[in-house]
């Protein structure tokens, strides 16, 4: 299914080269970034958005975040290879596949069922067979499955979900776009059973994370 060209290739080498002028410096990011072949991740009349530093309208009335967006929030997880990720809100996928190709063990939630039976099916098509996908409210975690090294939120939530929080392990860390309107970059890291560390990195723009499902 994977259609390559040098043209993709080539204009996916510039993304990486234009995040790392931005200031990501991870190599496990930039050399995730540049394999996932993202233009397959839009429909076809939109191709040329793909490898432009935007995001963009994806189903259900749902985004694609931009890459930058995407390689600061894989960066300031802190994970090393084969660390287990959680990941709420699945949408296009494109995060997820960044996860995995960084060596992680990804488990994602999406709370839209339209989007859940797409991205999983894309997904494996793809070849990324080690991810974990779930339908239902990213709110309440994996219970079963905490806890993480990491957890990514790829949606906008006012407070920070408390049962999350404690799905991590010690000194695993969360990181969350947190605000109303616009947010602000936060990253939580636990360190201890009862305490936690806060660190603010800048303004970003996401969807709002919903509570319940849809389908
Ligand atoms: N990581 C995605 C970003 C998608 S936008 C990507 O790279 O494409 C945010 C996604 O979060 C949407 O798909 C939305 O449906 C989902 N979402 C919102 N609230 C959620 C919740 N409570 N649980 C799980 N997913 C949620």
């Amino acid at each position: 299914m994977v259609e390559e060209s040098f043209l993709h290739k080539g204009l996916r080498a510039k993304l990486v080269e234009h995040l790392a002028t931005k200031g990501i410096t991870e190599n496990a990011v930039l050399n995730a970034i540049s394999k996932i072949p993202r233009h397959l991740f839009f429909d076809s009349s939109f191709l040329h958005f793909a490898y432009k530093d935007i995001a963009f309208p994806i189903s259900a009335g749902q985004t694609i975040s931009q890459p930058f967006t995407v390689a600061t929030q894989s960066q300031l997880i802190e994970v090393k290879k084969g660390d287990k990720v959680l990941e709420i809100g699945t949408g296009s996928g494109y995060q997820t596949a960044v996860l995995c190709e960084m060596g992680l063990y990804v488990y994602t939630i999406e709370r839209q069922k339209v989007l859940y039976d797409k991205t999983k099916l894309f997904l494996s098509k793809l070849g990324y067979n080690r991810i974990k996908f779930y339908f239902g409210d990213g709110y309440k975690g994996i219970p079963e499955s905490a806890p993480f090294d990491a957890i990514l939120i790829t949606a906008a939530t006012e407070i920070i979900p408390k049962l999350l929080l404690l799905q991590l392990k010690i000194g695993g860390k969360m990181v969350i776009p947190l605000g109303t309107q616009k947010q602000i970059m936060t990253r939580i890291k636990r360190i201890s059973e009862h305490d936690f560390e806060t660190e603010k990195f800048g303004d970003c723009r996401f969807v709002p994370m919903l509570t319940g499902v849809n389908g």
